[in-house]
């Protein structure tokens, strides 16, 4: 449903150790919204999406206080498996594919382990059907893809577990402009399909692009946040994230 509850990120903090990484973020992604988090090296970023996709651990990292929670129903604490259960699920980081497994192979690892072979054949289909060069490369080694086909990979298997809130950590990094574009439209389909996306960039324009809704992180706090054409008008965005002026 359209606007209902969906991410709500509340006074969240987050340590590595000593090192305070997050500082009190609060944040929303309504259920069917894009919502867009941007902030320069460090800012948070990734360690906002490992709070909601409870890989913090796997990082020495831990929620410290707030809370994370997905359509009414608390994530706070719950493990990387327990999420992907909720329905909320990340695109490897730094699209880590399995790059000695076949591109169809790491298709299959996305799938839920509960999933019948019906709801598997249907994500799968889904899958191609955004990302048809998958279709032709299926029984190629994923190592052996390019840079904005392993990309693509990384959505694909995330979106096998046929997510209702999609976690997306700077999926237009070091890709051709083309290349971006192709992502870009791509997340505009996935979310015209009902699946709510948070997607962090450090490419603003991309971004504002994409989302209704931007927040900007600056050292573990949000500075900004609003409406994404009006943060894409603010001469400080515009200043600092989008190299004007
Ligand atoms: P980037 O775009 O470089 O990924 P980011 O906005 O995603 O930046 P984070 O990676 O979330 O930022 O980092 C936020 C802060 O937490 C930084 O100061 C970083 O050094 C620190 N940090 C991140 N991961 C760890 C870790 N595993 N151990 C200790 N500190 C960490």
């Amino acid at each position: 449903p359209h606007g209902a509850p969906g991410l709500r990120v509340h006074e969240l903090e987050v340590a590595y150790g000593r090192v305070r990484s997050l500082r009190g973020v609060s944040l929303e992604a309504p259920q069917g919204s894009v919502v867009a988090v941007l902030g320069a090296n460090g800012a948070g970023k990734t360690t906002l999406l490992r709070a909601v996709s409870g890989t913090l651990r796997y990082h020495k990292g831990a929620i410290t206080g707030g809370s994370v929670e997905f359509a009414g129903a608390p994530l706070t604490g719950l493990d990387a498996a327990a999420v992907v259960a909720r329905g909320v699920t990340q695109a490897p980081e730094g699209r880590r594919i399995f790059g000695r497994m076949t591109v169809a192979e790491n298709l299959r690892a996305g799938a839920l382990g509960g999933a019948s072979r019906k709801a598997t054949a249907e994500a799968r289909a889904r899958v191609l059907d955004l990302f048809p060069v998958l279709a032709e490369r299926a029984s190629q080694r994923a190592g052996l893809l390019s840079g904005g086909e392993q990309q693509m990979l990384a959505i694909g298997r995330a979106l096998m577990a046929r997510p209702s809130l999609l976690l997306l950590d700077e999926p237009t990094l070091g890709l051709a402009p083309l290349m971006q574009q192709k992502i870009a439209a791509t997340i505009t389909e996935i979310n015209a399909q009902g699946t709510t996306v948070l997607l962090v960039e450090q490419n603003a324009a991309t971004a504002l692009a994409l989302a209704s809704h931007a927040y900007v992180l600056e050292v573990g706090e949000v500075a900004m946040n609003g409406p994404a054409a009006d943060l894409a008008a603010s001469d400080e965005v515009r200043r600092r994230y989008l190299g004007e002026g």
